[in-house]
């Protein structure tokens, strides 16, 4: 099977109708796509299924916008697991220090969290998407919320739901930017999945990324302690190590340092469960932490005595009991060991609506470059393409990266 083509090949440049590019998907990937063709003076159209632009770019923004991050780019660069290889050339182009000049352009001042993330001032997306729709606005790029693609008609057109109906979009190039599966509500669902599969495109199946992991805490600890942090540990998983705070959720584990865990450590837990090791103090070697709980205990609580010697907050010291249940040593060293490594047997993961990002999509092998085999016009971005990351901004950078690499494919295609 193969995708239709336009009728006539190349299409008849001399027609005017003939938008250069279409962009269909007005998340950051499409917008920053459409961008690099208008500022090159070509006419470009951005069509988004939903009534306004960037809705997971706003929500992305709602627990503090995390753009970029500042670490080494050699390091940067390795983020991305299998897919780091195919994506650095794109990062190069377009570098974590490009992202920030361009949102600073904006009028977005940026800065440097203690981690090395980098944040708009504002923290919020709302500001950065509002000054750069009206920037493509100045630039004449033609902005269609509420266009829905469904596909490409018999003669190669673009076929686009809008309010006043079915329509045929014909355009030189088109660059889709269509999203990953996380947050269906928000317009990115995965429902071009088989307009793709239907030309021979491979699709590698989505999966939560940046998700949570379930954990049968007990009853009593879950109403207690939902919500509470765990500042500062180590995890471990397999191969995978993580460093950073996580949150007790009601159904198990989320946050920071539980997503840095990444691909592995959820494949693990989908399939059938997997064991994450937690180090409640991972800058007090155990000898320290065995020395700390020589102190007498006289008549204290295990709570109170594991607070005072060590200064574990009730949480941990709970924690440690689901972790270890009645096996909780007494005796310093096993006590000591217990507190570097509890074992919390993960049994599952979060749905993929709950996840901030989502793993699969697009395989690369599909395509040469960004372009999809066998439709020479057609480029792709974004987090529709299988490659994935962790939080930290590395996802946005990606997006943003891979826009600017296929708007400037789209204008060599177009000569
Ligand atoms: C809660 C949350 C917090 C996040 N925080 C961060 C963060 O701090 N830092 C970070 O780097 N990343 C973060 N992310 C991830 C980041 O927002 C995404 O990776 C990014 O938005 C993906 O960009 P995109 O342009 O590829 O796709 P999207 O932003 O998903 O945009 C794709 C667009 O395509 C549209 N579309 C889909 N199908 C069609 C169709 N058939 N026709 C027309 N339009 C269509 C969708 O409606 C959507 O608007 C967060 C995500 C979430 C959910």
């Amino acid at each position: 099977m193969t995708f239709p083509k336009p009728t006539s090949w190349p299409p008849d440049v001399t027609d005017e109708r003939i938008l250069d590019v279409a962009v269909i998907g007005g998340g950051p990937a499409g917008l920053m796509a459409a961008e690099t063709v208008a500022k090159a003076g070509r006419s470009v159209a951005v069509f988004e299924k939903m009534p306004t632009f960037g809705r997971k770019f706003l929500m992305a923004g709602r627990g503090g916008l995390n753009l970029t991050h500042s670490e080494d780019f050699d390091r940067f660069a390795t983020r991305y697991g299998e897919r780091s290889a195919t994506l650095r050339p794109m990062l190069e182009a377009f570098t974590p220090q490009d992202l920030v000049t361009w949102a600073e352009g904006l009028g977005q001042t940026t800065f440097v969290g203690a981690s090395g993330r980098v944040f708009p001032k504002a923290m919020k997306a709302s500001p950065l998407l509002r000054a750069w729709l009206s920037r493509l606005e100045d630039l004449g790029v033609s902005l269609r919320p509420r266009s829905t693609w469904r596909g490409w008609d018999a003669m190669g057109g673009l076929r686009i739901d809008d309010p006043n109906g079915r329509n045929t979009v014909r355009a030189r190039v088109t660059i889709l930017a269509l999203g990953g599966a996380s947050w269906p509500k928000l317009g990115s669902d995965a429902a071009w999945a088989p307009l793709l599969r239907v030309g021979g495109s491979e699709i590698a199946p989505f999966r939560p990324a940046n998700c949570g992991f379930d954990v049968a805490w007990s009853t009593m600890f879950r109403d207690r302690f939902a919500g509470e942090p765990l500042k500062n540990i180590a995890l471990r998983l397999g191969e995978a190590r993580a460093r950073g705070d996580a949150v007790i959720a009601r159904y198990g584990l989320e946050g920071g340092a539980i997503y840095a865990l990444g691909g592995a450590a959820r494949d693990a837990a989908l399939a059938g469960g997997a064991t994450l090791t937690v180090d409640l103090r991972p800058d007090i070697p155990v000898e320290t932490l065995e020395r700390r709980l020589h102190a007498p205990r006289g008549g204290q609580s295990l709570a109170n005595f594991l607070r005072k010697a060590v200064k574990l907050s009730p949480v941990e010291v709970n924690l440690l009991r689901e972790a270890h249940g009645l096996d909780l040593p007494v005796e310093p060293a096993a006590l000591a060991a217990a507190i570097k490594a509890a074992p919390i047997r993960l049994t599952g993961v979060q749905p993929l609506d709950r996840a901030i990002s989502s793993a699969g999509g697009v395989r690369f092998e599909s395509l040469d470059g960004l372009t999809l085999k066998g439709r020479p016009d057609v480029l792709l971005a974004g987090e529709m393409l299988d490659w994935e990351a962790p939080t930290g901004g590395y996802l946005l950078q990606a997006c943003f990266a891979t826009g600017v690499a296929a708007g400037r494919a789209a204008l060599e295609r177009l000569g």
